[in-house]
């Protein structure tokens, strides 16, 4: 027989020991999530007996995760904009350096728009921003992208826990889309392929690899995206993409060079660049194609 607060110290003592880089915090969600109780719970009742279905559950994945499976694979669930969202093997677990990207979207979004997000995995994107503005009476319509039809069964069902308006499309980049967004986003793969292998394990291992290569030298997707932009962007439109930490001044020269406006910079919590965001000029018509 063990007590809840015996099994979240011995929980934690096994992440420690097996170099769980976060190992107080990943033992208590996962204990969080196998018992089904808060913190404030945890301090009244943590002396108490712990059901033994639920000790086997915990102690289940105590042991997954030790052996460095994500915590998120565990219980299913990544936090992102303060949402829940559901992810599994199918999708890049959402980032907390990417809500850089969504809250930059946000800052734009005035009134309601057409908003293309291109690489859109779990939707994680997609949805917070289409959620947010319409919590700020905004709402906008928005259309979600993915070459893996097995990603987008996930963020059908996320779609589906927040009810919003969003198609989600299997293409391969823009090949079954039509344009006139007023905003488009990204987070395309973008760690070159030769760094895969020196990535952190729950990752390399975990994360679905077409998900995270962005061929050779990691900006494959960012010449793709932004070569064809104009054509799917209203004029005025933003583009905002994540990058890696080192490849802004890439980005931004495509971005430059395909004639985009207002080019700049957003540095992440961690003081390194995370988002890019440019602006297609306003033109008439019939110059469009000479972009
Ligand atoms: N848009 C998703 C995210 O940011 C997936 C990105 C990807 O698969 N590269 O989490």
């Amino acid at each position: 027989m063990s007590t809840y607060r015996q099994m979240c110290l011995e929980g934690e003592k096994k992440l420690r020991d097996s170099r769980i880089e976060e190992w107080k915090l990943d033992a208590w969600l996962l204990a969080e999530s196998a018992f089904g109780i808060s913190r404030a719970w945890y301090f009244a009742h943590g002396e108490e007996e712990a059901p033994p279905e639920q000790i086997q559950k915990y102690w289940e994945w105590i042991e997954k995760r030790s052996d460095h499976i994500p915590l998120q694979h565990l219980t299913g669930q990544a936090f992102f904009m303060g949402m829940e969202f559901s992810v599994d093997e199918r999708v890049l677990i959402p980032r907390q350096d990417t809500e850089i990207l969504v809250e930059t979207a946000l800052e734009k979004i005035k009134e309601p728009i057409r908003l293309l997000d291109m690489c859109t995995g779990s939707g994680c994107i997609l949805l917070s921003i289409l959620y947010l503005a319409k919590e700020r009476g905004i709402s906008c319509q928005g259309i979600g992208a993915d070459i893996s039809a097995e990603a987008l069964e996930v963020a059908g069902k996320n779609r589906q826990k927040y009810r919003l308006d969003a198609r989600l499309v299997e293409s391969n980049l823009y090949e079954k889309l039509e344009g006139d967004f007023d905003m488009l986003v990204s987070n395309p793969p973008y760690i070159p392929t030769g760094e895969i292998e020196e990535l952190m394990e729950e990752v390399r291992d975990h994360d679905p690899i077409l998900a995270l290569d962005g061929r050779e030298d990691g900006l494959y997707f960012y010449r793709e995206i932004i070569k064809d932009a104009h054509r799917y962007l209203k004029p005025e439109g933003w583009i905002l993409l994540e990058i890696g930490c080192s490849q802004a001044e890439e980005v931004m020269k495509l971005l430059t060079e395909h004639g985009f406006t207002e080019i700049s910079v957003k540095k992440d919590l961690a003081g390194l660049d995370r988002v890019v965001t440019g602006r297609r000029k306003a033109i008439r018509k019939q110059e469009e194609e000479h972009v």
